[in-house]
């Protein structure tokens, strides 16, 4: 039969160099990855282009079809649909951090790496006035995200925050004309937010018991929401994501997939990888796609730790082995980018593809690792030819000319 549905693993920054002559997925136990590169076709894939570092959103969004040149305005968009706020075209979004000020100036960018904020939410929500429609949500941690929406606003500005604590913070000045209005909206956000919050109980308990309060509010990654079609109109397939990390949750709502949370899920090497696994797995008999992303390996790159890394690949695959073999999908693994452990951030390796399932030419890969895939059938793609190989092999590839 022809495949219906898709479930693509995205291993975020599981792909790598190698070290001492192998990269941790040539080093990992993965046999149940090797077996779906054995009955499948392989290659790697450029999410971007050659030897450009992709983000993670801009990687995503190319994976889905969506020119991420076009698109990707930003962080600050994504991170407010990731934390539940409902973001619109033209909309300005910030990322946000909560963070302690002393004397005018930044003494710790995380306050402390305070828990629970939704009470200093709440209070911001309701002792802020900017004179126009605004909302702001916590997110884990000291994280949230802050969402502008009124005429004439603009994402040419500076950030508040300075990246850096000694330093002062607090104040943003426009790069443009267009983002004049912005600006001023954003300096009486956080001259307001710095009173709300320096008389909050919260805060001076914290402070009584040594603890850094959260007494400033920090913004960046400045964005103005972009149209983008949603997937369901764009490929005509219900479509659902599993996923833990705010950004790629967000990216996945702002293209409308249906956000499946899931208990467990850290986004972590800690992450429960059974349930995220059972949720996508499940998923599969209401929706044509299903995206799950797992995170951890991602995160062990950026730490430089080869081992960590090896070890979570094998941890995955262990739990893909219980995933339910079905006739009816097409299996896609992939990463969204390199994050070498010799390099601790993304680089602009391209990463290993596996398709798997029925009607795809089986070609002589046995192995899913960055060099075997090379080898493949599907030789050398970017990120966005994904999507139509994908809906041809779904039958429904839209034919070019007569
Ligand atoms: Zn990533
Ligand atoms: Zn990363």
């Amino acid at each position: 039969m022809t495949p219906q549905k898709i479930l693509l693993i995205i291993l975020d920054g599981a792909s790598d160099r190698p070290v001492d002559g192998a990269t941790p997925l040539q080093s990992a136990k993965k046999s149940n990855l090797d077996a779906l590169a054995k009955n499948g076709i392989c290659g790697i894939m450029d999410t971007i282009s050659p030897g450009v570092p992709p983000g993670s959103a801009t990687a995503h969004l190319a994976i889905f079809g969506y020119d991420p040149y076009k698109y990707y305005t930003g962080r600050g968009p994504f991170e407010a649909a990731g934390v539940g706020l409902e973001v619109r075209k033209g909309d300005v979004a910030f990322r946000c951090n909560f963070a302690t000020a002393r004397d005018g100036k930044i003494v710790d960018r995380r306050a402390g790496r305070i828990r629970d904020t939704k009470e200093l939410e709440k209070a911001v929500n309701e002792g802020v006035d900017l004179g126009i429609e605004f909302q702001f949500r916590a997110g884990t941690a000291h994280r949230g995200a802050l969402l502008l929406r009124a005429p004439g606003l603009s994402s040419d500005v500076t950030p508040t925050d300075p990246n850096k604590e000694g330093v002062p913070a607090g104040r943003t000045k426009a790069t443009s004309k267009k983002g004049e209005k912005t600006a001023r909206i954003m300096n009486d956000f956080t001259a307001q937010v710095a009173k709300v919050l320096d008389k909050h109980p919260i805060n001076k308990k914290r402070a009584s018991e040594g603890k850094s309060p959260a007494n400033i509010l920090l913004l960046r990654g400045a964005g103005v929401v972009p149209h983008i079609p949603p997937f369901e109109e764009k490929y005509g397939l219900r479509s659902a994501a599993v996923a833990a990390a705010g950004l790629i949750i967000g990216i996945a709502r702002i293209c409308r997939m249906n956000f499946i949370p899931t208990e467990g899920a850290t986004g972590g090497l800690d992450s429960n990888l059974d349930n995220k696994i059972k949720n996508a797995s499940d998923a599969l008999d209401k929706y044509d796609f299903v995206m799950l992303n797992i995170k951890g390996a991602d995160e062990a790159g950026h730490d430089g730790d080869f081992k960590a890394k090896t070890e979570f690949i094998g941890k995955i695959d262990d739990a893909l082995g219980r995933l339910p073999r079905r006739e009816d999908i097409l299996t896609v693994v992939t990463a969204d980018h390199s994050t070498p452990v010799s390099v601790k951030n993304h680089s602009g390796d391209p990463v290993p593809l596996i398709i798997s399932g029925n009607g795809v030419r089986v070609d002589g890969v046995e192995k899913y690792d960055e060099i075997n895939c090379a080898r493949g059938g599907l030789n050398r793609l970017r990120g966005m030819d994904l999507m139509p190989i994908l809906m041809d092999l779904l039958g429904k590839g839209k034919k070019f000319g007569e």
